[in-house]
């Protein structure tokens, strides 16, 4: 079987995370190395590696996961705005192969991003 993705590990409870928001699709928690003064990592339990390897059936999954950043938003006041981010392959910068939304706020955001 192929290795588990770090953020797998944190699904099953195997390395801890500072979770703040989880439900029967998704989990959130903060980014270790954050980019911004609020910068969350939101995933699906689901395993699908990156955007490429959507089908059909995940379609509303994605829209939950942005009705998640929304709610996250709004409980960690970020009221001037924030941005979400989902990058798909390594020369996009994805470093870890399970999707997921970068939510980032609490900073002036300038475009484009690098
Ligand atoms: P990517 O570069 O794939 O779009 O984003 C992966 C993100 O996961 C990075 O921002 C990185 O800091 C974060 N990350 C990597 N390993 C861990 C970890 O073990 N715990 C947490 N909370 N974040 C991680």
């Amino acid at each position: 079987m192929a290795e588990k993705t770090i953020f797998k590990k944190i699904i099953d409870g195997e390395i801890p995370a500072d979770l703040v928001y989880e439900d029967e699709q998704a989990i959130a928690f903060r980014d270790v190395n954050p980019q911004a003064p609020t910068h969350i990592l939101i995933i699906p339990r689901k395993e699908i590696a990156s955007i490429d390897d959507l089908t059909p059936e995940d379609e509303p999954l994605m829209g939950h996961l942005f009705l998640v950043a929304q709610k996250i938003a709004k409980q960690e006041n970020l009221t001037d705005g924030y941005r979400t981010v989902i990058n798909c392959g390594e020369g996009a910068g994805q470093t870890v192969f399970h999707l997921h939304v970068h939510l980032l706020g609490g900073r002036g955001l300038t475009w484009p991003p690098g």
